[in-house]
């Protein structure tokens, strides 16, 4: 009976630590984790343009175009593969892991349009030999992805430095990303709306 007891109690315990790790997580990291948006990005394929654009899902604000897109390998990716995101172009994406253990999938970019914020981080890094930043959308500030800079580096540079040097790439997180030639078959009259 008492072990029954004191089963219960640790169960109960153990309970109330979960729910409290849970709350943490999503208190801490409320963008973490969508399942439902999983892919949503990358299921869309896109028009016949090269030249298409990549959209901040949030805002709309234009980030990059197609031709900016720039396939980084790294051998810490959890998986990689081809999907046709941009313009029918096939496009590599990139699953890795944070130390939180949440996934992301990735497409790398020579450049983008995205707010970067220095200094950067060496620690924990998806591409060895390269530091990170944090990158958002500069017109609403959402969390897009990350900016890479070499690790001998200065933990600060200028975004110029960075925009102009060959060594800078971008990951930006699929599911953050709308591509334009799906954006405009948002804007078509439905047909109930055609008399
Ligand atoms: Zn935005």
């Amino acid at each position: 009976m008492r072990c029954t007891l004191s089963s219960r109690l640790l169960l109960k315990h153990l309970d109330r630590e979960l729910m409290h790790f849970i709350l943490a997580v999503l208190l801490l990291y409320p963008d973490a984790y969508r399942p439902g948006e999983a892919c949503a990005a990358a299921a869309e394929s896109g028009g016949t343009s090269p030249e298409a654009l990549l959209l901040c899902r949030a805002c709309g604000h234009e980030l990059a175009g197609g031709t900016d897109i720039h396939f980084v390998p790294s051998r810490l990716a959890l998986s990689s593969r081809n999907h046709t995101v941009v313009g029918g172009r096939r496009v590599n994406i990139q699953m890795f892991e944070n130390p939180h253990g949440h996934q992301f999938e990735v497409i790398t970019f020579r450049k983008a349009d995205v707010t970067l914020h220095w200094p950067a981080e060496k620690h924990f890094s998806w591409f060895p030999g390269s530091s990170w930043t944090v990158a958002t959308c500069p017109r609403c500030a959402t969390h897009l992805g990350w900016g890479f800079q070499p690790s001998s580096w200065p933990d600060t540079i200028t975004k110029t430095k960075f925009g102009e040097a060959e060594e800078t790439f971008l990951a930006l997180i699929t599911v953050r990303l709308l591509s334009e030639d799906f954006a405009s078959t948002l804007l078509v009259t439905p047909k109930s709306f055609i008399s």
